[in-house]
């Protein structure tokens, strides 16, 4: 079932080298429209569940490590058809292999330190929704 939802996080790379306010206008010009929005910081355990569907994968532990080092910017977005045009919007996870005019090609340093998170299914934005944010939070 297609929700018109997707889960996002400016990553802390991104926060800490002032890219907020660049992604949130590149968001909010490709149309979408916030419906929770919260500034906060992951913990170790947190990161490490949010990230769960990744433990067999040989980067976890550098993405918990990383994902954990900051305060991020998480927030649930609505539009038509989001999950898959956000991940257009964002780009490549690789943001060597990103489109020009992407959110990563322009803001990412690395494939690891990679700017944002997109969902990749409407499943996973519901669930990663449900992570962040209690329906009260949501507008
Ligand atoms: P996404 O859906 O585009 O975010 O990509 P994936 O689901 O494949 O990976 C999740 C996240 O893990 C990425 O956004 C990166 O932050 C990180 N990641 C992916 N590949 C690598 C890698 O090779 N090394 C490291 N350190 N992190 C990675």
């Amino acid at each position: 079932m297609a929700t018109n939802r997707t889960f996002t996080m400016i990553k802390p790379d991104a926060v800490e080298n002032g890219s907020i306010g660049g992604i949130l206008k590149m968001i909010n010009e490709a149309g979408f429209r916030i419906v929770a929005m919260k500034y906060t910081k992951l913990s170790a355990e947190a990161a490490g569940k949010f990230y769960e569907v990744h433990k067999e994968r040989p980067f976890y532990g550098e993405l918990v490590d990383y994902m954990s080092a900051g305060p991020i910017v998480a927030a649930i977005l609505e539009k038509e058809n989001a999950v898959a045009d956000f991940r257009t919007l964002i780009g490549a996870t690789d943001p060597t292999k990103a489109d020009e005019g992407t959110i990563r090609k322009i803001y990412a340093k690395s494939i690891a330190a990679n700017a944002v998170h997109g969902s990749d299914s409407d499943e996973n934005a519901q669930i990663e929704g449900d992570f962040y944010f209690s329906k009260l939070e949501r507008f």
